[in-house]
């Protein structure tokens, strides 16, 4: 207990006088796809955000949702939530065939009083497992859930990742009549003629995987929870509701082998020099605490393993990719993989002409970059030239 507490009392020395960002689903999916990356793993813990921190350091994020999107999202959500969520009740129905008439629906965030995370989340255990599925559930001794299903709003579920207790806010926990529960996910992508955009739909599924995964840790029971999410996006170029499954098994197995790779936040702090900060904050004044220079040293010390996906998923890419520049890890996990023991583009194409000696450690990435520089120039010279000016023809 101890050690935590010397552990968050470092993380917040680290983040300074900002107040902390909390984790979600998002981070931690992007977190799980590139586990090796510390500079990541220790800002998220940290709460830093890192969006502004991008900003400050000059190379803002080119991704993330325009605040029209924003507004939409959040609109489409209060539609589907009106009324004790009546359209949700409706779309669950027909999709899951099952008689909700009498749900309960019951917002586990909506009393305001102003309670802790920890007792938000204890309460919200309280509740799931009295719930018809849930430990003291139905098929318990001293069951007292609702028969005809219940509705969950914004319950305080809680996830283990790298060594330290993270809390998640998923849009709505579903329970089916069938003892199961279903973790429901809103969207404001659409579904046009039944398609919704792949990106967006596999983001969805992994977002959703974490969540089904802290819900069956909180209920103590893998098969609490099912499998099946059920994503809600609006139909076609309107604002109708449409409600499809989503099998999320493998996001599961990969979610829950990532999480075990992550290293643990105390050891990575442990390899950080004692005085490390990135704060974004102001003093009195209005004056950054931090200068820009300062910042960028800071995020120097940290290490990062950069790979093209960080781009679709860091706010810190920019920057990052610039770091990695002249790198071979900045090409692709595949090429850092075949790569192994050759840093550097330059050093590669030394290898694979021949002008640089390997050392035993790269003996045989150079015999796969002399064989490739080798049958590359063989293939260009057997090409017909091409006449000045452009194509033949
Ligand atoms: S962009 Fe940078 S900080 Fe973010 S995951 Fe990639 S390497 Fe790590």
């Amino acid at each position: 207990m101890r050690h935590e507490g010397k552990t968050e009392a470092r993380l917040s020395r680290i983040r300074g006088s900002e107040p902390p960002r909390r984790h979600n689903a998002r981070t931690i999916a992007a977190l799980t796809s590139n586990p090796g990356c510390a500079r990541r793993a220790v800002l998220d813990a940290a709460g830093v955000d890192k969006e502004r921190l991008a900003e400050r350091v000059g190379f803002p994020a080119a991704f993330g949702q325009s605040r029209f999107a924003i507004v939409r999202g959040n609109a489409f959500e209060r539609q589907v939530k009106a009324d004790g969520c009546a359209e949700l009740l409706r779309l669950l129905r027909d999709l899951l065939a099952l008689d909700l008439r009498d749900a309960a629906y019951t917002d586990l965030g909506a009393d305001g009083s102003g309670e802790g995370l920890d007792a938000r989340h204890v309460a919200a255990r309280e509740r799931l497992t009295r719930a018809p599925g849930g430990e003291d559930g139905e098929g318990n001794p001293g069951g007292e859930g609702n028969p005809d299903g219940a509705l969950f709003d914004h319950p305080l579920l809680r996830l283990e990742v790298a060594g330290q207790a993270v809390y998640l806010e998923p849009d709505l926990v579903a329970f089916q009549h069938g003892g199961a529960f279903h973790v429901v996910e809103i969207k404001s992508f659409p579904v046009i003629d039944g398609q919704a955009d792949a990106e967006k739909v596999a983001a969805a599924a992994v977002q959703s995987a974490v969540y089904v995964l802290a819900l069956r840790r909180l209920l103590g029971r893998d098969d609490a929870v099912s499998h099946e999410v059920v994503l809600v996006c609006p139909k076609d170029f309107s604002n109708v509701p449409v409600a499809v499954r989503l099998d999320v098994r493998r996001q599961l197995i990969v979610l829950e082998h990532q999480l075990a790779r992550l290293t643990r936040i105390d050891t990575l702090l442990d390899a950080l020099p004692d005085d490390l900060a990135l704060d974004l904050g102001q003093d009195g004044a209005g004056t950054p605490v931090m200068a820009v220079d300062a910042l960028t040293a800071a995020l120097g010390r940290v290490t990062a393993r950069y790979a093209p996906g960080c781009l679709s998923t860091c706010e810190l890419a920019f920057f990052c990719r610039r770091e990695a520049s002249g790198r071979t890890a900045a090409l692709g996990i595949g090429v850092r993989e075949e790569l192994g023991g050759v840093e550097t583009v330059a050093e590669a194409l030394g290898l694979a002409h021949g002008t640089a000696t390997p050392d035993d450690d790269q003996a045989e990435s150079a015999a796969m970059l002399r064989t490739t520089a080798r049958v590359y120039a063989e293939a260009l010279g057997a090409m017909p030239e091409t006449p000045a000016g452009g194509a033949a023809g």
